[in-house]
């Protein structure tokens, strides 16, 4: 038997994804959808403004969405909740005894909420034990959409010893939810700023590269400098990276390195995990945003255009699908691999 999940969000950008994702899905099945006040009591066709390119599913259009304040049945519940009410919202759920699997920004970097890339700090969603037993229930974070892509791109070649890098980022305009950026402020226009988002991309990847010990996670060393821009494409966050090694390393290091990457999610089969996770590109011109944003069905890291850099070692551009991979696929990805480990 299926799983029944909420989706907290339903309505907006990264909820859409989890509906269209989840439809059909073998482990998980949606049972409930919570969203604003805007929005609850109304059927979920008339609360939603659909924006994704394939229908809306038949069994959801006449779902009644629900308030955060009303008592929900699933104990497994997906977030793409506004960061102003996730952090308290993601808090009750937990003491309610829910799982929360959340893309919100407000409880990565909390000690005790594991923030995870399941191809690459699986051990990390020990914390959810922990949690268990001091709330209940649990929250487990999903990294920031850049984030995501740039740590994908990056675990083949860590044990390589990233010493720090640089990043610059050309986001897509999904990543603002809908409706997000005016298409005055955006068409014929690059926006070279996006609130509070370089100390995410920062800060996070050494939480997620960081060791835990059974009890906490003390954080990876390699600093890191990242600048975004916001650029008018629809989805899909292409990524300029400039890396430093700690010592030499030859472009066969990284490219061997790169094609045999796989993780825990692949060894074990979950319906979502992407194979390759991260896709190698020779050509020069590669990964281009609407050329290689779908592939492993938006779940699949490109990486290529690798050459050496003339201040650090090596440089590289690459792709993360930011509401797929870096947002609510990456998510479900959590859920199977938590299932499958027999933590849910
Ligand atoms: P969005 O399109 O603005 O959707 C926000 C959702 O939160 C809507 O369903 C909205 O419901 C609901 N909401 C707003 N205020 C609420 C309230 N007071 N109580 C309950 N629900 C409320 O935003 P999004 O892009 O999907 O992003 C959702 C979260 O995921 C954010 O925290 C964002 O930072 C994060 N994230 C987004 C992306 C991305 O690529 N878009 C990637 C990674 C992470 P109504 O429709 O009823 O207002």
């Amino acid at each position: 038997m299926k799983h029944h999940v909420a989706v907290l969000g339903a309505t907006g950008a990264v909820g859409q994804r989890f509906i269209q994702l989840l439809e059909n899905h073998p482990d998980f099945e949606v049972h409930e959808l919570v969203a604003s006040s805007r929005s609850a009591g109304k059927p979920y066709s008339e609360a939603a403004k659909w924006k994704l390119a394939t229908p809306m599913p038949e069994g959801i259009r006449q779902k009644v969405v629900k308030s955060t304040e009303e008592p929900l049945e699933s104990r497994i519940l997906f977030s793409g909740l506004d960061s102003d009410v996730a952090g308290q919202a993601e808090e009750a759920y937990r003491a309610k005894g829910h799982i929360v699997i959340s893309n919100s920004k407000n409880h990565r970097m909390d000690e005790d909420v594991p923030l995870v890339v399941p191809e690459i700090n699986p051990e990390h969603l020990a914390l959810v034990e922990l949690q268990k037993k001091k709330y209940g229930g649990a929250i487990v974070t999903n990294p920031n959409c850049s984030t995501i892509g740039l740590v994908l791109g990056l675990a083949p070649i860590m044990e390589l010893g990233v010493e720090h890098m640089i990043v610059s980022t050309m986001q897509a305009i999904s990543g603002a939810g809908y409706p997000g950026i005016p298409s005055f402020d955006i068409l014929d226009n690059v926006v070279p700023h996006i609130g509070g988002e370089e100390p995410k991309i920062e800060e996070e990847p050494n939480k997620i590269f960081g060791k835990f010990d059974g009890k906490g996670i003390s954080p990876n060393p390699t600093r890191i400098s990242a600048m975004v821009h916001r650029v008018p494409s629809l989805d899909g966050h292409l990524e300029a990276v400039s890396v430093k090694f700690k010592k030499t390393v030859t472009r066969e290091d990284i490219v061997s390195r790169m094609k045999g990457f796989e993780g825990e999610p692949q060894k074990l089969n979950c319906p979502s995990a992407p194979k390759p996770a991260v896709q190698y590109f020779e050509a020069v011109d590669r990964p281009q945003t609407r050329l290689d944003r779908e592939l492993g069905k938006g779940m699949t890291v490109s990486v290529g255009n690798l050459r050496p850099c003339s201040v650090f070692d090596w440089k590289f551009n690459l792709l993360v699908h930011n509401t797929v991979r870096g947002a609510a696929g990456g998510t479900i990805l959590i859920a199977e691999l938590m299932l499958r480990k027999g933590m849910i």
